[in-house]
């Protein structure tokens, strides 16, 4: 009798000791084999076996102790067709037919497993799972074995529950970690004093900051935003100030990147609250909107560079029309067609923005078709230099090439465009004349073709932006100059779908070179 209460005492310590591990164990394979290995411990067992619910509703063995893994699935009749929990006492729920269903696995795996005690793990009143004990021996289990087993399976089951849930917080953090880590936007999460706790890759590329760097600093640091003006943005009108109050709000502004560069940003301030409503982090989440800020400019300038080209030739046609057609005026043959003349070219000049425009708006859709044949760049630019020759008496045009120049795949209409808009560039930029050479050299893998003026020349801090799209240099000449600032970009797009290149070189007030090179025909 005292022998029998000494076992039930070292029986609920043992309990006690594995409900305290039990409890602190997050990790549910290594829970799961604490859980087994004790329960087959505590019943003098020799093997044992967990089965779970997976989310697909069916149990599958999740631990075991004693069997060997291959022979798993023979097990499976012991799981089939289990009755669901319906009583809140475990202790009375049996699965029925236990010794035929135990009889039958013992056949299949040739391992004599006499005795077994099945008990579910309850969790929230369905079952979720089966403890199961097995003996070699004949020794039966008692009604106390079960009742020992049915309060520690209780204890596993909350165990269980804990470690699951914990599984699933996990998984769900590193699928949103993932996210984010990956996510083309910029994202930054800050804490409630707007300090920077987990930056992105996108976000440290957009601003320079690595994410050690910026790991405790402060919002502003790391995303510097100013106005058009320069000005910082967050203090005049810090966006996160408002953010306590539940708003979820967006500022598009200049980002100063740690290289001092600016990029156009858009950025977007989520809060986040825990469940008494305190701020507990902000979600930022940035983008470059540069493209769209220059679609938006380039749409401007478009308009107002269009209707400025587009007036004066307009005007000059109109007027000398107007004039040549008085019917109270006789107008002597010199000044008729001179004035004839003046229609003439003004309608080419409007012929040819009409031309670039369309152009433009093909390379911009991608649609720009090329006719490649051999071309022969020496003569092309002969032809280009005489057409231009005819039209100034202050400029000389000298074309010279090596003698072995050899020919490129190209579009001859097009070289003829790039050329003859290199060349009409030479003439426009060099208001005092002088001489333009035209010539080329070569090597194994390019040939090279140059223009060079003895014009204003462009400072280096322009040069860069002269290839875009209705960039003209901001001088008086440029000024007094027509053009629209297409005609460089659009050679730029030629030699660029040919596979080749465009560059300048150029010292102010002594004069341009204008280079452009083309791959070489394979031998
Ligand atoms: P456009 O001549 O119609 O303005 P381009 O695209 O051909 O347009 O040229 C862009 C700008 O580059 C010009 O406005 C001018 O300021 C500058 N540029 C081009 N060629 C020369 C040159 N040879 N010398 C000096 N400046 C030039």
């Amino acid at each position: 009798m005292l022998e029998n209460y000494q076992v039930q005492l070292r029986q609920r310590e043992y309990l006690l000791r594995i409900s305290r591990a039990m409890t602190s164990r997050l990790d549910l394979p290594s829970l799961l084999r604490l859980i087994l290995g004790s329960a087959v411990d505590m019943l003098g067992g020799e093997a044992g076996l967990i089965v779970l619910r997976g989310p697909d509703g069916e149990f599958s063995p999740r631990a075991s102790i004693g069997i060997p893994v291959a022979a798993l699935s023979l097990f499976q009749p012991l799981w089939e067709d289990l009755p669901h929990q319906e009583t809140s006492d475990p202790s009375l729920w049996q699965i029925p037919d236990l010794g035929r269903r135990l009889a039958l696995v013992s056949a299949s795996v040739g391992i004599a497993l006499r005795q077994v005690v099945a008990l579910p793990l309850v969790l929230e009143e369905s079952m979720e799972g089966v403890i199961y004990v097995f003996r070699t021996r004949d020794l039966r289990f008692s009604a106390s074995d079960r009742q020992s087993l049915a309060s520690f399976a209780d204890q596993a089951a909350i165990a269980v529950r804990n470690a699951q849930l914990y599984q699933q917080v996990s998984e769900e953090k590193q699928r949103l970690d993932t996210i984010i880590a990956n996510s083309a936007d910029g994202i930054m999460i800050l804490d409630p004093d707007q300090r920077v706790q987990v930056v992105n890759r996108s976000l440290s590329e957009l601003t320079g900051w690595s994410a050690e760097a910026a790991r405790g600093r402060l919002c502003h640091e790391v995303l510097d935003l100013r106005d058009r003006q320069g000005r910082p943005l967050c203090d005049q009108d810090c966006p996160l100030r408002e953010i306590a109050g539940g708003q979820h709000f967006y500022i598009e502004g200049d980002l100063i990147r740690r290289n001092h560069k600016r990029v156009t940003v858009g950025v977007s301030y989520t809060p986040l609250f825990d469940q008494d409503g305190e701020l507990m982090s902000i979600i930022c989440n940035a983008h470059d909107i540069t493209r769209f800020r220059e679609a938006e400019e380039l749409k401007s300038t478009f308009i107002s560079v269009i209707s400025h080209e587009l007036k004066t030739p307009v005007a000059l046609i109109k007027g000398y029309a107007g004039t040549l057609r008085r019917e109270d005026a006789h107008w002597d043959q010199e000044t008729l067609s001179e004035g004839l003349a003046i229609i003439e070219e003004e309608s080419d000049r409007l012929a040819r923005l009409i031309d670039n425009l369309l152009d433009t708006s093909r390379v911009q859709a991608g649609a720009l078709r090329l006719e490649i044949s051999d071309v022969y760049l020496p003569r092309v630019a002969a032809k280009v230099a005489e057409r231009l020759q005819s039209q100034t008496t202050s400029h000389e045009i000298k074309v010279a090439f090596p003698e072995n120049y050899p020919p490129v795949d190209g579009d001859e209409e097009r070289l003829e465009g790039v050329l003859y808009n290199l060349l009409t560039n030479a003439i426009k930029y060099s208001p005092d004349g002088g001489e333009i050479r035209v010539g080329g050299r070569f090597d194994d893998k390019e040939a090279i073709v140059f223009v060079a003026d003895q014009g204003v020349g462009i400072a280096p801090e322009d040069r860069a932006q002269l290839f875009r799209p209705f960039s003209r240099v901001d001088s008086g000449l440029a000024r007094r100059t027509p053009g629209a600032g297409l005609g460089l970009f659009l050679c730029k797009a030629i030699i660029d779908a040919l596979g080749g290149r465009i560059w300048v070189e150029s010292a102010p007030g002594e004069g341009s070179t204008f280079y452009f090179a083309l791959p070489r025909q394979a031998a």
